[in-house]
């Protein structure tokens, strides 16, 4: 008999391309030998490098020795130095890791976490998660019911319990006499808004992206937003929860997002770059006095069978020592304050680019069809996935989503590994450059 497997991918289910061979560094060659620059880390994830020698030694070593104990039956080694590490990364006092397989689980446990920890406190009228639109916080049902990003969420409206939502901080849209910093409190006084419609003894938590990713396209609040935010959060008593399964692991330039304005989270989500790509790695980073108050009132009921394996967490560890001593997170300093420069220089040419963003290198430019008004282009035009599709044909690979929450506006993410030189920043601006060019004598 025929057999007509074939496997499917996120999202565009026919997409053609081609095959996968090899991968090194920053480099990924297809099964007919052409040679691509991975200008988005797959999906800012491959944050070390393709093929990484010492993390795939790593892996050799621990496989050699075991790769699966179930964490009911056996602690292990791996899994307790990864967190020892995680949280001399992290800001004090978030020192406690619950492994899971990714980022959707990753927010999937910070909100039940949250949620047994209101319990547990005595306060169980706590449910309501407010988050931000546009967000995206995950594929599973808990996680795109705090995602604001409608073509994701219509089909299973009616299956998911839609929490509310505050609108992102899209300053840069905003046509007001206000500073940056005034802008930044006007967003964040949204917060405190909404928890007073909806009734402060209800709410559980607020959920946010630090930078935006690719929801909003790393858009970077002003700096007073994130510190007000912790203060409202902290007036009103809800878990502040940030969403750092893209910000993470050095991706921005500081180990957390939320490090860039000192804020502290409650609760965070890490996955993407923490597994590097290497295996399918996540976790949840709180604090001591919420899991003991959960661990003590009722146990955690909640758990993933794969989680914290001795594999995936030796692999952990060699990605996290590989940020540390490569220096990773200063060369994703340098190298995306050059390329975010390079970026805005490409709005010298082309009018159509709206807006340059980021931070470190999680980077995102918007097309628009007018930069004062920024107006987005006609959705049909496919523009950000257009310029994807020429960039790849050149041998470069980027990351196209749209904008405004709806299936309009176009950004493309910029996020090539952290491991990225400054001559290499030369190679991803020439094919964007021509790519522009070639999507500009298209219009
Ligand atoms: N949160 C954020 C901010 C993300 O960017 C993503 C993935 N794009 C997720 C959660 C979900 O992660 P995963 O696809 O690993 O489940």
């Amino acid at each position: 008999m025929q057999n007509n497997a074939q496997s499917h991918v996120f999202y565009q289910t026919r997409l053609h391309r081609p095959r996968l061979d090899r991968a090194e560094g920053v480099y990924l060659w297809d099964v007919n030998g052409k040679r691509y620059f991975d200008g988005c880390s797959g999906a800012m994830v491959s944050n070390v490098g393709h093929s990484n020698p010492r993390v795939l030694d790593a892996m050799r070593r621990q496989m050699e020795k075991s790769t699966f104990g179930y964490r009911l039956h056996f602690e292990n080694d791996a899994a307790e130095e990864l967190a020892r590490r995680v949280a001399e990364l992290a800001p004090a006092p978030l020192d406690r890791v619950f492994y899971v397989s990714g980022g959707s689980e990753a927010v999937e446990s910070c909100i039940k976490m949250a949620r047994q920890y209101a319990i547990a406190r005595g306060e169980p009228e706590r449910y309501q998660v407010i988050s931000r639109y546009p967000s995206y916080h995950g594929s599973t049902l808990g996680a795109l019911a705090i995602t604001g990003y409608d073509t994701l969420t219509e089909p299973f409206a009616p299956m998911l319990r839609t929490m509310p939502k505050i609108p992102a901080p899209t300053c840069y849209l905003d046509r007001d006499n206000l500073s940056d910093a005034e802008r930044g409190l006007r967003y964040a006084n949204m917060l405190a808004d909404k928890i007073e419609e909806l009734g402060p003894s209800t709410v559980l938590a607020f959920v946010v992206e630090p930078i935006g990713g690719a929801s909003t396209g790393a858009l970077v609040a002003p700096d007073t937003y994130l510190p007000r935010i912790r203060e409202i959060c902290n007036h009103y008593g809800i878990l502040l929860i940030a969403d750092e399964v893209m910000t993470g692991a050095g991706r921005t330039g500081q180990f957390l997002g939320c490090d860039h304005w000192q804020v502290v989270p409650d609760i965070a989500a890490l996955a993407k770059g923490f597994g590097a790509g290497y295996v399918p790695l996540g976790a949840m980073l709180t604090r001591a006095d919420i899991v003991d108050a959960v661990l003590d009132h009722n146990a955690f009921q909640h758990g993933f069978t794969s989680a914290g394996n001795p594999l995936a967490c030796a692999t952990g560890l060699a990605v996290v020592k590989e940020i540390v001593e490569q220096d990773l997170i200063a060369n994703t300093r340098t190298v995306g304050a050059a390329l975010k420069s390079a970026l805005a220089e490409l709005m010298d040419e082309f009018p159509f680019v709206g807006d340059v963003r980021g931070k470190g290198l999680l980077l995102a430019m918007e097309l628009v069809q007018d930069r004062e008004s920024m107006e987005v282009l006609p959705p049909a035009m496919n523009a950000a996935n257009r310029v994807v599709d020429i960039a790849y044909d050149r041998g470069l690979i980027v990351y196209a989503r749209r904008t405004r929450g709806g299936n309009s506006g176009d950004h493309l993410m910029v996020c090539p590994p952290l491991i990225t030189t400054l001559q290499q920043v030369d190679e991803i601006i020439e094919k964007l450059r021509d790519s522009l060019r070639q999507f500009s004598s298209e219009l």
